[in-house]
């Protein structure tokens, strides 16, 4: 197939979300030679090319079609092209993919007093994410300063060149460790896909479905169980009544036995202890919880 008719992913090259992105797609059963000295690498089986880039430059690659489709982070998409996630601008967020959580958050020292966001009143808040901080402070009504650096934002209030910051935060460890406490969040931040608006090329349209749908194919295995049990025939009902998120279950005989059966189904949710010991307190033995890799509807 002619290389500019391949579907083109960018993907960051190395940070927080290029394992997870490469092993989205290794399960996606997506192949990849990576190479570290090029920029492109062909994909084995499909006409699908990727692009090692730095998370920044991804929204804009995809809006301007140096990519077709990209893996970023929320609060970097929001932070170049505005507000995708309400439908802003060229492009659009085509899944959410469950990995790379993080929140975009407000955070002062932790002897200042907080008394509502009108607190930020005439400060000065340092952040990488001047864009969309600005939106926020506008959208509230309040006047800050913004001081944009790129890096060792939480350290600026010690330093004093800050009174306050807006930075991710996924556990708040680094806010705490430099005496930092989160008051407000602006936006809750996961990696998301990415496409342009526009249509694609037929070839492009299609290999992109196919991969949308491998991926919808394991986020709705990700969290789904295969049960396996034996239990008592009279006590199917109750049981197929525990089983979380079931759908019609497997009801099987029992060799030399006639008053129990094996019941198989799958469970849209996870199976917790607590069911373990009711579907046992109901009668069922040989219980067996096994982890599902692909649902295909
Ligand atoms: P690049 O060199 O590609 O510009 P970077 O240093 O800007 O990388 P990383 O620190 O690797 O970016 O983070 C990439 C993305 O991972 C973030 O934009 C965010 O979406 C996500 N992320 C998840 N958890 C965190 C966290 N605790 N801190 C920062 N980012 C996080
Ligand atoms: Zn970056």
């Amino acid at each position: 197939m002619n290389n500019d008719q391949n579907l083109r992913l960018a993907i960051q090259k190395s940070g927080r979300l290029s394992e997870k992105c490469r092993d989205l797609l290794a399960r996606a059963g997506i192949n990849f030679d990576f190479r570290s000295d090029r920029l492109i690498s062909r994909a084995r089986e499909q006409a699908l090319d990727l692009m090692l880039v730095r998370d920044d430059d991804i929204p804009g690659f995809v809006k301007n079609e140096v990519s077709q489709i990209g893996i970023v982070g929320l609060n970097v998409l929001e932070e170049k092209l505005g507000r995708v996630s309400e439908g802003e601008g060229d492009v659009e967020i085509i899944r959410r993919l469950n990995f790379g959580y993080c929140r975009l958050a407000l955070a002062i020292p932790k002897t200042s007093s907080f008394d509502g966001l009108m607190s930020f009143q005439g400060k000065r808040i340092a952040t990488s994410y001047p864009n969309t901080l600005r939106r926020y402070l506008d959208d509230n009504g309040v006047k800050a300063t913004i001081v944009e650096i790129t890096g060792s934002v939480e350290v600026a209030p010690s330093i004093g060149i800050a009174d306050a910051i807006c930075d991710l935060v996924s556990t708040g460890a680094t806010l705490d460790s430099n005496g930092l406490r989160q008051t407000t969040v602006l936006l809750e931040s996961e990696a998301v896909l990415i496409r342009p608006r526009r249509r694609l090329s037929d070839a492009q349209e299609q290999l992109l479905e196919k991969l949308v749908a491998r991926i919808d194919g394991l986020q709705k295995a990700r969290n789904s169980k295969y049960v396996m049990l034996n239990a008592p025939k009279d006590a199917i009902y109750r049981i197929s009544q525990l089983i979380p998120g079931m759908e019609k279950p497997t009801v099987m005989p029992l060799m030399c036995d006639e008053s129990r059966v094996a019941i198989h189904a799958v469970c849209k949710e996870d199976v917790f202890w607590e069911t373990i010991e009711k579907l046992k307190e109901a009668g069922a033995s040989s219980i067996l919880v096994l982890p599902i890799e692909k649902i295909i509807e």
